[in-house]
């Protein structure tokens, strides 16, 4: 259950509440409402729309959330540590699994790590110097000193074109 938020409106407001309910129940205006809301989304203006909200009324949401948090301690807690531990878990098998299944890998990325410095930007990016190299990437296991230094995304995209092509491989 959420908790009631505070209540800023006054005199004037709840009666341009009422008004607008009352123009509301009658549904011919209500699709006009709300066509003309589908009309006028834009996500941009929304998000500016929202800022100038949250500057009006400072704290107001973080006031929300903070009472939330109090009306249900641990709730965060437990749920990441749920969530930790389901997703934590199956990873580390998963890895330990595939690991298993190549010798030779853990030793070339430690190699890897300890002797060949990162560039600066990524290499596979499609844009030149966009975005910084985070993690190298072994095109071949065997070679460990030859290394494509690469963001997150683009590791990941390489890491699973590998692993489709060994499945491919397999299947032959
Ligand atoms: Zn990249």
């Amino acid at each position: 259950m959420h908790p009631k938020p505070i209540v800023f409106f006054d005199e004037k407001h709840v009666k341009q509440r009422a008004y607008r309910q009352q123009y509301m129940s009658n549904p011919e205006n209500r699709e006009k409402v709300n066509k003309s809301r589908r009309d006028h989304f834009d996500p941009v203006k929304n998000k500016e729309r929202q800022d100038r909200w949250d500057k009006a009324h400072p704290g107001f949401r973080k006031e929300i959330k903070v009472d939330w948090r109090i009306a249900h301690p641990g709730y965060y807690t437990e749920k990441k540590a749920e969530w930790r531990g389901r997703v934590g878990l199956k990873n580390s098998l998963d890895t330990q699994k595939w690991l298993s299944e190549h010798p030779g890998v853990q030793e070339a990325q430690t190699a890897a790590r300890n002797h060949v410095d990162l560039p600066e930007f990524c290499e596979v990016c499609p844009e030149d110097d966009q975005n910084k190299a985070t993690s190298r990437h072994h095109p071949d296991y065997t070679y460990p000193l030859i290394i494509v230094g690469c963001c997150v995304a683009c590791h990941y995209y390489l890491n699973k074109e590998r692993s489709s092509q060994e499945q491919k491989k397999e299947k032959e």
